[in-house]
């Protein structure tokens, strides 16, 4: 089998899930030397506009341009992986949704708003069937870079299911929740290895939600350390406001 032709496109983000790609330089050249690199539009002039074997896409569905732009890359690749927070879970720009002004909010930023075809933010697969995701934002390189190296093997990639503070504990970390920083790691996916809590910064949950998130739990112990319910509501919806509402429905 010849190389595999990979593509790695951008819809409405920030760019930091490409750069996280670009920045793996210990394996990035050893990577470019068993895949077919054809588009990436960010570092190169030329670009395969398909089809492809596989395809990263990083952001949401917040235009309508994006909306046609994910459906002819789904319709391009044999694999279509959700890149970063943005992509997989809608990321904060979807939880806009709760705000309760949220018509207004373009007003307070452009003059104008006629140019604007947005539609309601939202994760890709609202819209297409994503075969796997990398959540993260941005998402963790090391864990990229063993999604590649497993797809080249011919592996199915394994999803993390651990909550960031198995690691944490792990590295013998001092809790931040013992001294009263509202930290989410009992509640969120652990992939990037602890990574806010071993730098003495509380997980904000950029990797959303555990899938067996046992919310109401969760919420007694941060009350326990005198977080209100509501903040950390508000915490826990930031990243990923839709999978976090399916799994308190499941409750
Ligand atoms: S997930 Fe985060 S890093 Fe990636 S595009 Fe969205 S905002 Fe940027
Ligand atoms: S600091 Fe955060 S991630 Fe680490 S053990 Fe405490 S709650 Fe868990
Ligand atoms: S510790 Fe939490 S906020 Fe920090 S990178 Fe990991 S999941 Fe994201």
């Amino acid at each position: 089998m010849g190389k595999p032709k990979v593509a790695i496109h951008s819809i409405t983000g920030c760019a930091g899930c490409q750069l996280t790609i670009y920045f793996i330089e210990d394996v990035l050249l050893d990577l470019l030397s068993k895949i077919d690199l054809v588009a990436a539009p960010m570092i190169q002039e030329k670009n395969s506009k398909g089809p492809y074997d596989v395809t990263f896409l990083e952001g949401s569905v917040s235009s309508q341009e994006d909306l046609l732009r994910v459906k002819e890359l789904r319709e391009k690749s044999k694999v279509l992986v959700a890149l970063g927070t943005c992509s997989s879970y809608g990321n904060i720009q979807s939880t806009l949704s709760y705000h309760k002004n949220q018509k207004d909010i373009p007003k307070g930023i452009y003059k104008t708003t006629s140019h604007l075809k947005s539609v309601e933010s939202s994760s890709v697969d609202k819209h297409v069937k994503v075969d796997y995701y990398i959540p993260g934002c941005p998402p963790d390189k090391t864990e990229i870079a063993t999604f590649i190296k497993d797809l080249l093997l011919g592996k199915t990639p394994k999803a993390y299911s651990k909550p960031v503070c198995f690691i944490c504990n792990l590295k013998e970390n001092i809790c931040l929740l013992d001294v009263g920083k509202e930290c989410l790691g009992p509640v969120v996916n652990g992939a990037c290895g602890a990574l806010c809590p071993s730098n003495n910064h509380a997980c904000t949950g950029c990797r959303g939600p555990l899938d067996d998130l046992n919310y109401a739990a969760h919420k007694e112990i941060a009350k326990s350390k005198g977080v209100s319910g509501e903040l950390f509501k508000q915490r826990i919806i930031k990243y990923a406001p839709k999978k976090f509402e399916e799994l308190v429905k499941k409750l």
